[in-house]
């Protein structure tokens, strides 16, 4: 049985934890991760009965695959810190937004297979999507295994790295963006006279169910967009509004924007 490390046991890190554990896909006793903080600690060992400690170094020497979940800001010298101690066995896979293949593995130095990760939230619920990137170490088969583990956490697809920007200004930032588009239908409905809870069921469940037929329909999203939209009826005249407010291309600034930032930080 391989057994998993994790770096950084926050919030993304127990999303991949959550999935891996409660849909079966690992045991428990195969997860051992660390943390600084010991709240983070004790949370963790409460709610996944998993082995979390606070040294770095014991993670890297137990693990088969090491998780490296920590902010991009100090991901270097959590590599600094553990470095030495890789071997050419394991397989680091890193989920620090907006750090290369590149710059991970002239961090290591040693001949680790790399691969870089782009969660996003709903990961939490098993709802995720995931796209990877491989480094110049990692193969093809690294990839699927990947692909294997982190199934149960959400949909899982490679991207070449240069579009890593991109995935994370559409997929890593989505929630947010969906999010706000939510609050947004809620208010309409209360603006209109309809419950706060009335509308955010009629919102999320409106979202939900849409996005459910673009998943299973081959159509062109502009049909499943026609459909609803009668001649002169009400939905043309509220899609009227929606493109004279520019929401078309405030989402394309949104997504471009995020993927530029991703690349400053
Ligand atoms: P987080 O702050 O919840 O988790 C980071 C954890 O690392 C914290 O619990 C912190 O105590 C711990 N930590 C800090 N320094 C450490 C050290 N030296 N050794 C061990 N642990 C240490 O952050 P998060 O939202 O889970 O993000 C983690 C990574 O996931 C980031 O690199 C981020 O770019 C990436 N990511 C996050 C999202 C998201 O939507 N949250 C999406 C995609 C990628």
């Amino acid at each position: 049985m391989n057994k998993i490390g994790i770096i950084g046991a926050g919030s993304m890190a127990e999303a991949l934890i959550n999935g891996l554990i409660n849909e079966n896909q690992v045991d428990k006793e195969a997860v051992i991760a660390s943390d600084i903080s010991d709240q983070r600690r004790e949370v963790m060992t409460d709610k996944y009965g998993i082995e979390i400690v606070a040294d770095n170094h014991k993670v890297v020497t137990e693990s088969d695959y090491i998780f490296l979940a920590v902010k991009p800001q100090v991901i270097g010298d959590v590599i600094e810190e553990v470095a030495d101690l890789f071997t050419t066995e394991q397989k680091v896979i890193s989920i620090a937004a907006g750090v290369s293949t590149e710059q991970l593995e002239e961090m290591i130095s040693a001949k680790v297979p790399v691969v870089r990760i782009m969660p996003n939230t709903p990961a939490l619920v098993q709802e995720g999507v995931l796209a990877y990137s491989l480094g110049r170490q990692a193969t093809e088969e690294f990839g699927r295994e990947l692909e294997d583990l982190l199934s149960p956490v959400g949909k899982v697809i490679k991207v070449k790295e240069a579009l890593m920007p991109a995935v994370t200004g559409l997929s890593g930032s989505g929630p947010a963006y969906v999010a706000l588009i939510l609050e947004a239908l809620v208010a309409g409905g209360v603006k209109l006279g309809l419950s706060h809870s009335d509308s955010k069921d009629l919102a999320i469940q409106t979202l939900a169910g849409t996005a459910k037929l673009a998943a299973e329909s081959d159509e062109h999203l502009a049909v499943l967009r026609d459909q609803v939209t009668s001649p002169g009826g009400t939905t043309a005249e509220a899609l009227y509004r929606l493109e004279k407010s520019g929401i078309r291309s405030g989402l394309i600034e949104a997504v471009a924007a995020s993927a530029e930032k991703a690349q400053e930080l």
